[in-house]
């Protein structure tokens, strides 16, 4: 039935990112054991063995990164669904994101029209946050120093639209086909796990992801959500 072969998809999903996995985790844990092992047996000077730490921390920080996304792809069951204003949603993932969009000069406005204020959909609240906080994160880093996200929300056909627009770099036609596959990421310390499980838990929710994006002038990732009655 549909529930076991969702369960199956997922499954296989994960098992081919097994392999990547293990490869992106021995990656920084081979380099944690190198600096350790310099440390060990180095008579070197406190400065040296500050620049160790440094990385160390930063490769731990990576490790921690790639396995608590994972963490949520893994656990599809626990999905909890309840009714929620999308209207709350939002504004709570914009205050969030707006403490970092701050740092790089960039606002975020949120446009919801006033006959959309009591619209709910059916979502695990966190996970939906989790989506939204990715890609406002994507916008951001996209955008680099200053401009303006918008997001802003429409209903089409049973289903509430929220568009997430941004002023960024934009993404090349060859990249756009390769968004949401496993570690397909153009930043340094990226995962590009983001998109990949934001389009899971929205599939989970009964909805849809797409991306538009022109080179030099932006981005804009459009969720569909069915509306709650
Ligand atoms: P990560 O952010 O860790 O790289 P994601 O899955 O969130 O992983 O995104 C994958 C890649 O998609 C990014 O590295 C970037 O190249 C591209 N991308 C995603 N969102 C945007 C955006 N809004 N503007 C430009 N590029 C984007
Ligand atoms: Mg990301």
């Amino acid at each position: 039935d549909q529930e076991k072969l969702q369960q199956y998809e997922k499954l296989s999903v994960l098992g081919e990112l097994a392999a990547g996995i293990a490869h992106e985790i021995r990656n920084p844990i081979t380099s944690l054991k190198g600096f350790l092992q310099l440390i060990e047996s180095s008579t070197s000077t406190n400065a040296n063995s500050s620049t160790y730490t440094k990385i160390m921390l930063s490769e731990i920080d990576r490790i921690n990164m790639i396995v608590s996304e994972l963490l949520i792809l893994g656990k599809p069951k626990e999905l909890k669904i309840h009714k929620q204003f999308i209207s709350e949603i939002l504004e709570t993932v914009v205050t969030l994101t707006r403490t970092q969009a701050i740092l790089y000069n960039i606002e975020i406005h949120l446009t919801i029209p006033s006959d959309l204020s009591q619209t709910c959909v059916s979502c695990d609240e966190n996970k939906l946050k989790q989506v939204f906080i990715n890609i406002i994160k994507n916008a951001i880093e996209a955008m680099k120093h200053e401009g303006a996200i918008n997001v802003k929300v429409a209903l089409d056909n049973g289903f509430v639209v929220i568009n997430i627009i941004d002023q960024g770099e934009g993404i090349p036609k060859e990249k756009l086909l390769k968004l949401g596959r496993q570690f397909f990421s153009t930043k340094e310390n990226g995962t590009g796990l983001g998109l990949m499980i934001s389009s899971t838990i929205i599939e989970e929710h009964g909805g849809k992801i797409h991306i538009e994006s022109e080179e030099g002038k932006g981005t804009t990732v459009k969720i569909m959500l069915p509306i709650s009655k």
